[in-house]
């Protein structure tokens, strides 16, 4: 399963997620194919399977990128904000801020500063001066932050979590507007972990749906990596 889908190239991969059933949305298709993840993964970057970034961090494997831009695609629209938890490489701050644009926003936020500034010149490498007039404009923001704080004072149409939360942090959950989607990983790291979509209806009622097994990395403390010595993998 991890790695069906790998391919030679993008589009390749692109066009394995859809034949796999994991894509279907021409949308999410369109801004997958343009944001090439050779961009974003420091190796091996049409392998379906995560790569690691360093900091005990990775770049997602693209079939759980596609479940989570599938699930979250009915309010991915133009003028849309979104907030991603754990950002990491910044491949999905891309393909959300392609989807979203004119006039959306998004906030990647990410604990580990190295990594998100590596992020910021991987989208700029992507995108040169779109991205760049984006970052300026602040329609694209690389926050370093604890994400279980979310982006205090601000709602978002969207929130997707990038790393597994023992609980639903509840600044996430109010920072979540009506209507709204968000798509997060709960579990503890040594017991199972399932994917979650909380979805608000238009008067704020919260509705939950377990989707399917995973195996992420904790959204945890910063010290843990610094303690540890961990670098950046380029
Ligand atoms: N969607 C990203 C996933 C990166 S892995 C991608 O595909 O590139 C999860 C990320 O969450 C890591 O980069 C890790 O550094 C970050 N993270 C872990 N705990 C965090 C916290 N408390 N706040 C913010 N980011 C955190």
């Amino acid at each position: 399963m991890a790695w069906r889908c790998s391919a030679a190239t993008n589009a390749g991969l692109v066009d394995n997620l859809v034949t796999a059933n994991i894509l279907s949305t021409p949308r999410i298709i369109a801004a997958m194919k343009a944001s090439d993840r050779a961009h974003y993964s420091p190796r091996r970057p049409y392998d379906d399977c995560p790569q690691s970034l360093g900091f005990g961090a990775t770049i997602s494997a693209p079939h759980m990128h596609a479940h989570a831009l599938e699930s979250l695609a009915p309010m991915l629209k133009p003028g849309a904000s979104v907030l991603d938890i754990g950002s990491g490489s910044g491949y999905l701050v891309a393909v959300f801020s392609r989807l979203v644009r004119p006039g959306g926003k998004v906030i990647g936020v990410e604990h580990i500063k190295e990594l998100n500034e590596a992020a910021e010149k991987r989208f700029v490498a992507d995108e040169g001066t779109v991205a760049k007039e984006l970052l300026q404009k602040g329609e694209v923001v690389f926050k370093t932050s604890d994400g279980r704080q979310g982006c205090p004072g601000e709602k978002f149409d969207v929130i997707h979590v990038g790393a597994a939360v023992p609980v639903v942090p509840e600044a996430l959950l109010e920072q979540l507007k009506a209507p709204g989607k968000m798509f997060i990983p709960v579990g503890d790291v040594h017991e199972d972990q399932y994917i979650y979509e909380y979805t608000k209806d238009a008067v704020g009622n919260l509705k939950r749906e377990r989707l399917f097994g995973v195996s992420y990395v904790p959204l945890g403390d910063v010290e843990y990596y610094y303690a540890r010595g961990m670098k950046l993998v380029e």
